[in-house]
């Protein structure tokens, strides 16, 4: 089985624009052990909604906390609504894409590396074909012209690593307080063959979130049905 990274924004291929952020989110943090003001990216969960938590209106806005107590209280009051294995870190967001969309849309636009957006019909096509992983979420966005189909939100998977000889010679291990982990994506990054999910068509890199990765039977329907909007970059498997 070959794997494909998803490569955003190619204007050329891709239809419409949108200007939208996450709904809830988790504070920035100052680590008091690494010292790092930080937030990461691409650690989206969509299909998660924190309506049901008390303090759901603490999420609304993003920022920095200082007290890195109340970071982990926010964050551990989160942690019963995903699955446990999923990474959660700061600035992680949650539920549905606020904001303003443009069409008509392209089958998918991927205007922003780790979110992945697609047509009700496309994903409709994909699933019909048996591919596995895709959950299209509902968003808050305001899509114009009026009548457009609006587009869902996929919620995408953190399973499979970068191979480790992807993370340069002398990276700091994960901060034991944070977990921030800072090293740059490769321009060739590897995949470890070993962490590679065997049902899922779509994921997203547990340590790399904002890549995203599909496999060969994705990428066929995807040009058997001529879906448009998405450049496909074969990722070689160690
Ligand atoms: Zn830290």
């Amino acid at each position: 089985m070959k794997f494909y990274e998803l490569e955003p924004g190619d204007i050329n291929l891709q239809k419409g624009t949108y200007n939208a952020t996450y709904k809830w989110k988790l504070p920035g943090v100052s680590c008091p052990t690494c010292k790092t003001i930080w937030g990461g990216a691409g650690t989206n969960y969509p299909a998660v909604d924190l309506s049901v938590l008390p303090e759901a209106r603490k999420y609304l806005k993003a920022r920095l906390e200082e007290n890195f107590d109340e970071y982990e209280r926010l964050r551990d009051t989160v942690r019963p609504l995903l699955p446990p294995d999923d990474p959660l870190e700061p600035a992680a967001t949650f539920g549905p894409l606020v904001g303003k969309a443009r069409g008509p849309f392209s089958a998918f636009v991927h205007q922003y590396g780790d979110i992945l957006l697609v047509q009700p019909t496309a994903l409709e096509v994909l699933q019909g074909e048996g591919l596995r992983g895709l959950r299209g979420c509902r968003t808050e966005i305001r899509f114009s012209p009026k009548g457009i189909p609006e587009l869902l939100d996929l919620h995408i998977e953190p399973r499979g690593l970068l191979h480790p000889d992807c993370i340069p010679r002398g990276t700091p291990p994960p901060c034991p307080k944070c977990g921030r982990h800072a090293f740059s994506l490769p321009k060739e990054p590897i995949l470890d063959a070993a962490s590679l999910p065997k049902d899922l068509d779509l994921f997203r890199l547990r340590n790399f979130a904002t890549v995203l990765i599909v496999t060969e039977r994705f990428k066929d329907v995807v040009e058997r049905f001529e879906l448009d909007g998405l450049t496909f970059r074969e990722l070689p498997v160690r």
